[in-house]
């Protein structure tokens, strides 16, 4: 589960995580008198959606005075922020986070995440913040300074000022440095977070350490114990139709393709991406029921693909284990009566009571392709889009 901005802040900040002081606001109104509250010569007036690079889009503007604030809060709420998150439809603006502007002497990258192999948390950091920091992975490796961390004992003290010293943080804040790495790590570990990254962290010119930018990820297996963290959840920033999709027990993530899958189970819906695309087309979106595959989740699952205009073709994959093949036949045959398809459906069944369900299938009297191995299935599906157009 992602977060905005400025509620990362307010959990970094009950860590004792340095931050600009600011407010969060939903109104040009609030904009003000927040900018009013905040008091200064300097504000930065910046847009809250779930995705990064809203600097280069226009999404974080600095504000020279209150009507400059004004100014700001009226162009950037309402309006649609393309980044390079984003993808081209961009992210509708609805709530601002204004700030004291904040002077700054140089900007870093801090990063923690969970290293699977090593099954620890990884510290990242590196002397070139503010950038994208893939580029920086990408080109100029050596740049990203790296430590691991004992679960049992934590980020140490000494761990955290080294880290810092390699990052090129001046010898007079190393101790400020490694405090507010103890306390993102603290925040980090206590919450259940998978990704927190400060891009940038700052120097300021009078010598603070400061998260201008925070990005705060928690790991959705744990959410059940942290119910102040749910409470922060964001519907008007996910997918409305992963969000019907999950109410139905279905786990769906759109993607670019043209070919619908339903799959049972997530190992085999990522095989089953696999093949379609090694047969040279590219999945619609990943779509997996869980063990069971009833009539009332196939025919969600079937409504919800067919409002993707791109789609041109469904493979249903389905593996009956617990579940029989003829059960699964018969919700199959009941979903596709009940939805119009606009599209042709390739289904293949495998497991107990194959023979049966098959059979169902072709007795149906509906137009379904049906298809034996995995090749055999991507091939027909394939075939099938194609003869779409
Ligand atoms: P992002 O583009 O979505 O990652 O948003 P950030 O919060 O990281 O802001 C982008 C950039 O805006 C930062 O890297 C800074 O260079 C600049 N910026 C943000 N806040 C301030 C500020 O208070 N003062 C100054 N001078 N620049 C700021
Ligand atoms: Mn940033």
């Amino acid at each position: 589960m992602k977060v905005h901005e400025y509620q990362g802040k307010e959990i970094l900040r009950t860590y004792g995580v340095a931050t600009p002081r600011g407010v969060a606001c939903f109104s040009v109104d609030e904009a003000v008198a927040a900018a009013e509250q905040l008091a200064g010569k300097r504000w930065v007036v910046k847009a809250q959606i779930h995705a990064g690079g809203r600097g280069k889009g226009g999404g974080v503007r600095l504000a020279r005075s209150v009507d400059e604030v004004r100014q700001h809060a009226q162009d950037i709420l309402g309006m649609t922020l393309i980044t390079h998150q984003t993808g081209p439809e961009g992210r509708l603006v609805k709530r601002l986070l204004i700030e004291e502007g904040a002077a700054i002497e140089h900007e870093y990258y801090i990063g923690m995440v969970v290293d699977r192999s090593a099954q620890k948390v990884v510290v990242m950091a590196s002397s070139e913040g503010g950038t994208e920091i893939e580029e920086v992975a990408a080109q100029t490796p050596e740049r990203i300074h790296k430590e691991v961390v004992d679960p049992v004992a934590g980020l140490k003290h000494e761990q955290a000022k080294d880290l810092a010293a390699r990052i090129g943080l001046p010898d007079t804040v190393l101790d400020r440095a490694a405090e507010f790495l103890l306390g993102l790590y603290q925040a980090y570990w206590d919450t259940d977070a998978s990704l927190a990254e400060i891009n940038p962290l700052i120097l300021t010119t009078d010598g603070k350490v400061l998260a201008l930018d925070a990005k705060l990820n928690f790991d959705d297996n744990a959410l059940f114990r942290h119910p102040k963290t749910r409470e922060l959840r964001d519907l008007d920033e996910e997918d409305p139709n992963e969000i019907e999709a999950s109410k139905y027990g279905l786990s769906y993530i759109a993607l670019d393709g043209n070919i619908g899958c339903l799959v049972n189970g997530a190992g085999l819906a990522m095989a089953t991406m696999d093949i379609i695309k090694l047969y040279g087309a590219e999945p619609a979106n990943f779509l997996d029921v869980g063990g069971g595959a009833t009539t009332e989740q196939v025919t969600e699952a079937f409504v919800i693909m067919l409002r993707n205009p791109n789609l041109k073709a469904i493979l249903v994959n389905i593996f009956g284990g617990i579940m029989r093949c003829d059960v699964i036949a018969d919700g199959l045959v009941n979903a596709a009566r009940e939805v119009h398809l606009t599209v042709p459906l390739v289904v293949r069944l495998e497991g107990t009571n194959v023979d049966q369900g098959r059979e169902i299938i072709a007795n149906s009297g509906i137009e379904i392709i049906s298809a034996t191995t995995m090749a055999d299935a991507a091939e027909k599906v394939v075939a099938a889009a194609r003869g779409q157009g």
